[in-house]
């Protein structure tokens, strides 16, 4: 809501993908934005990450956030086919299930494209190092209040807005406030995932052994099934493999997981 002519304030909690892409958003739209991240200072250089498949909407918002859109080209690799397969591991027999010619993804690494939204908006946006605790809604002017914790410090400040943001991932301290008694719901599986930095293994037997198995590497995402787990993986820029391991399995009792306090003692960025 904009009040005369003052910027309605966005309060974004969490860095990540989605709260930066959430800022880029609202700044077009003519928002002023406050980022509040936990980690201390943005990613530099980082050695770890997920792989993202970028769908072609989600391509073309990007593009129109960067400074030249053809930087998200140059920092992503093709995903024109999508293939699904089932293999039979004992046999080492894979069958094509689907195959679409037209997928037109684009393969982006976190890191990469985290940078790349990052260095598109102004440094002032961001809080690095503050920590969201609470909020409330102050009824008679519909604004929102929220109490951040300076972690350098120990001050916890307030911090006012029109708009508050819930980014900061599955286990969102935001979502636990305002809905309660919302449940997470188990989906059946653990996943295991990973970048593989191949550019000094090149030619080791595993790349080869891998690149046998997935020749089109490098435009296509392989989906393949086994017996009770199934794997996904496909190539990013600069000679990395992005490969996520399901295995179907019960619940696992993690202590304190899914009351995200092991999100909140975390200090470092979850993509690893
Ligand atoms: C095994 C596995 C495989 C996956 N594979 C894929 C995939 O192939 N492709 C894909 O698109 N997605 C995949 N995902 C999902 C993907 O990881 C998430 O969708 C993505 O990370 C969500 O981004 P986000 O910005 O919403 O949240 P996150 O990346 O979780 O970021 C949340 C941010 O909020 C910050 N934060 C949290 N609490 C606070 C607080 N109290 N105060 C301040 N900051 C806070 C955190 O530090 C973090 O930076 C996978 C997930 C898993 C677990």
């Amino acid at each position: 809501m904009m009040v005369g002519k003052e910027k309605a304030k966005a309060v974004i909690v969490g860095g990540s993908i989605a709260g930066i892409s959430t800022a880029h958003a609202l700044i077009s739209a003519g928002w002023d934005v406050v980022l509040i991240e936990k980690t201390s200072a943005p990613p530099t250089g980082s050695p770890t990450g997920a792989g993202l498949g970028l769908d072609p909407l989600s391509q073309q918002i990007i593009q129109s956030w960067l400074p030249l859109p053809h930087f998200l080209h140059n920092t992503t690799l093709p995903l024109t086919i999508d293939q699904n397969q089932a293999t039979d591991s004992e046999k080492k027999i894979s069958k094509t299930l689907t195959r679409d010619e037209c997928f037109n993804f684009r393969a982006a690494y976190w890191a990469d494209l985290h940078g790349l939204l990052y260095n598109a908006l102004p440094p002032s946006v961001f809080l690095w190092g503050h920590l969201f605790l609470s909020f409330h809604v102050v009824d008679f002017k519909g604004s929102i209040t929220t109490k951040v914790k300076v972690l350098k410090t120990g001050e916890v400040i307030n911090i006012v807005g029109d708009l508050l943001v819930a980014a900061d991932g599955c286990l969102s301290s935001v979502r636990q406030k305002y809905l309660p008694d919302f449940k997470l719901r188990y989906s059946g599986y653990c996943a295991w995932r990973g970048v593989l930095d191949f550019s000094k293994i090149e030619d080791s037997d595993t790349i080869t052994g891998i690149r046998k198995a997935y020749p089109e590497l490098g435009k296509c995402l392989y989906f393949d099934l086994g017996s009770g787990t199934h794997a996904v993986f496909y190539e990013l820029l600069n000679k990395k493999l992005n490969w996520i391991w399901y295995v179907n399995q019960p619940e696992p009792q993690v202590k304190n997981f899914f009351s995200g306090k092991l999100c909140d003692d975390e200090s470092k960025w979850r993509h690893d």
